[in-house]
């Protein structure tokens, strides 16, 4: 049966006249392509759109100056395995199961699969599979090894390709594997399934993780503006023990780390845009910038993520550009998690959702809606026995249990920003109340979203 597509207005989505048959809806050109880029270890406060001093994101201004720019969006963990699955199934870590695991890196060589890591459930519906379903030519181009056809993030994708790791001296053995070569084949994968159908395509890139790459001409100009003594720097770094030997203090050091991030993000930012200059999807396209997590630089002592669940490594950037005639530019200000970003989509596209999930559409919010009461964000780290944590957050208060220790510890963000205080012994009701949040998240997330709800 050929089905036509209508726009509605009044919900901004497109909606299928069957939805309920949507397995048999047109493919027509009205679909408009879906690009989906999570980039990882991204810190939102790192790009100019948010504020950050330094220009990292100048080739994606009017990019962004278009999108709806969610200020406060959290992942569902501080590390790639749960928060991606999170953001393409639309669950959270318990509901999804992917949460432990790790990835040996054999030197010299290539990286070995990730160990331990279980396999995404196959009968957990992803956004490619809804995608796919709606006559969609489903592309992923992944850089990360916890992020592999192997572990079950191939679900739904006609075309999944990883970009093994190379580093600077085309050696294997790091993680490395550059934003360009991840480019070259998304624009080789997107020639392969020729025009006549929308596009989906998600590339996650990892230029910005550890070792960060001195990147030009972006470090040269970021040095200059931290009066460093003159001193000749390495091709990557890890931590501030890379500078050993380099006549600056400590304080000079972690800057100059930080540094090295922003021009890995300036890359980054760079290669996505040439990207999208390659593809020429044109307007009609829905555009997706997140992360998987966030990285701490020393806050509390220690930098990197998969150590905590600390804002600095559990912020993610959120902005989506919508087609018209889908929301404006505007800043939402509401918090919002990575599990939001399927049910998003799938609500602009008229898609229902058809599997239990645990994001909300956050088309409404996207439309200067506002949250009548604070909604609660979840999330975990479980890599190992003594390292098990799990979060609940909600208005002023995030709650953080140490399941090994069974300790918990409460961050009151009204009078403590920089989480250094437990307020949990002043706050007893506080703690009971978001500890049956944490026990129970369903009770407080949605099971499923409706279009348009
Ligand atoms: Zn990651």
């Amino acid at each position: 049966m050929l089905i036509g597509m209508i726009r509605s207005q009044s919900t901004r989505a497109y909606a299928c006249l069957t939805a309920l048959l949507w397995v048999g809806c047109s493919s027509g050109p009205e679909l408009p392509n879906v690009v989906l880029i999570s980039v990882d270890s991204l810190r939102p406060d790192h790009l100019s759109i948010n504020g950050y001093s330094r220009e990292t994101d100048a080739p994606l201004k009017e990019l962004f100056q278009h999108a709806v720019v969610f200020e406060n969006a959290i992942s569902t963990s501080s590390w790639t395995a749960p928060a991606v699955a999170s953001l393409i199934t639309g669950q959270l870590p318990r509901q999804h199961g992917v949460t432990k695991g790790r990835v040996k890196v054999a030197k010299g060589d290539h990286p070995t699969e990730a160990e331990l890591q279980p396999v995404l459930d196959p009968s957990i519906i992803t956004l490619a599979e809804y995608l796919e379903a709606r006559g969609y030519a489903t592309l992923a181009v992944s850089t990360n090894p916890h992020i592999t056809r192997e572990l079950g993030f191939a679900q739904g994708f006609r075309h999944f390709e990883r970009v093994q790791p190379v580093d600077a001296e085309g050696a294997t053995g790091s993680l490395h594997a550059d934003a360009a070569r991840a480019n070259a084949v998304a624009t080789r994968l997107r020639n392969q399934v020729g025009s006549r159908q929308p596009v989906f395509l998600w590339i996650h890139y990892i230029d910005t993780h550890l070792p960060y790459y001195a990147r030009q001409p972006w470090l040269d100009e970021y040095k200059a503006e931290l009066r460093l003594p003159a001193v000749e720097l390495p091709a990557s770094a890890a931590a501030d023990t890379s500078f050993r030997g380099k006549a600056m203090d400590l304080s000079q050091k972690r800057r100059l780390l930080e540094a090295y991030y922003d021009s890995e993000v300036a890359y980054a930012m760079q290669q996505i845009s040439e990207l999208l200059k390659e593809l020429a999807l044109g307007d009609d396209t829905v555009f997706v910038l997140t992360s998987d997590h966030g990285e701490a630089f020393f806050e509390h002592g220690y930098m990197g993520h998969s150590v905590y669940l600390y804002e600095s490594e559990i912020r993610i950037p959120l902005l989506i550009r919508f087609p018209e005639p889908g929301p404006d530019a505007r800043r939402v200000p509401e918090f919002v998690s990575i599990v939001d970003v399927m049910p998003t989509l799938l609500d602009f596209l008229g898609i229902p959702v058809e599997s239990p999930i645990q994001g909300r559409s956050l088309l409404a919010l996207a439309d200067g809606a506002t949250d009548p009461e604070p909604v609660a964000l979840f999330g975990s780290l479980s890599r190992r026995k003594k390292k098990s944590y799990s979060f609940v957050q909600r208005g002023r208060y995030k709650l953080i249990r140490n399941h090994y220790t069974g300790h918990d510890r409460l961050i009151d963000f009204q009078t403590d920003r920089i989480e250094f205080r437990d307020s949990s012994k002043k706050n007893k009701e506080v703690v009971k109340e978001l500890s049956a949040l944490l026990e129970d998240p369903l009770s407080a997330r949605p099971h499923e979203t409706e279009p348009g709800s």
